[in-house]
């Protein structure tokens, strides 16, 4: 059993797009562990950037464009 290279984890939508859904991104573990070191921000799976927050709740909904790029990826690959 390998553990999970990923987390999932909510980006911050700003207050002007009401009608935005919010999205939860696939971020690395290892990004996270470094943006927590360094104070940088995370890049999710897709390409965003954003701080480092809380993790989803199961049933959130992922972006899913992360959702794809997650598929692809392989236990042990960095
Ligand atoms: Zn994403």
């Amino acid at each position: 059993m390998s553990a999970p290279i990923t987390e999932v984890l909510e980006r911050p939508v700003e207050e002007t797009s009401d009608d935005t859904p919010k999205l939860f991104h696939y971020v690395r573990k290892a990004k996270i562990a470094e943006s927590a070191v360094l104070g940088t921000h995370v890049v999710a799976l897709c390409g965003e950037t954003f701080p480092v927050t809380k993790a989803a709740k199961p049933g959130s909904p992922v972006c899913p464009d992360c959702e794809r790029i997650f598929k692809t990826l392989r236990p042990g690959t960095d």
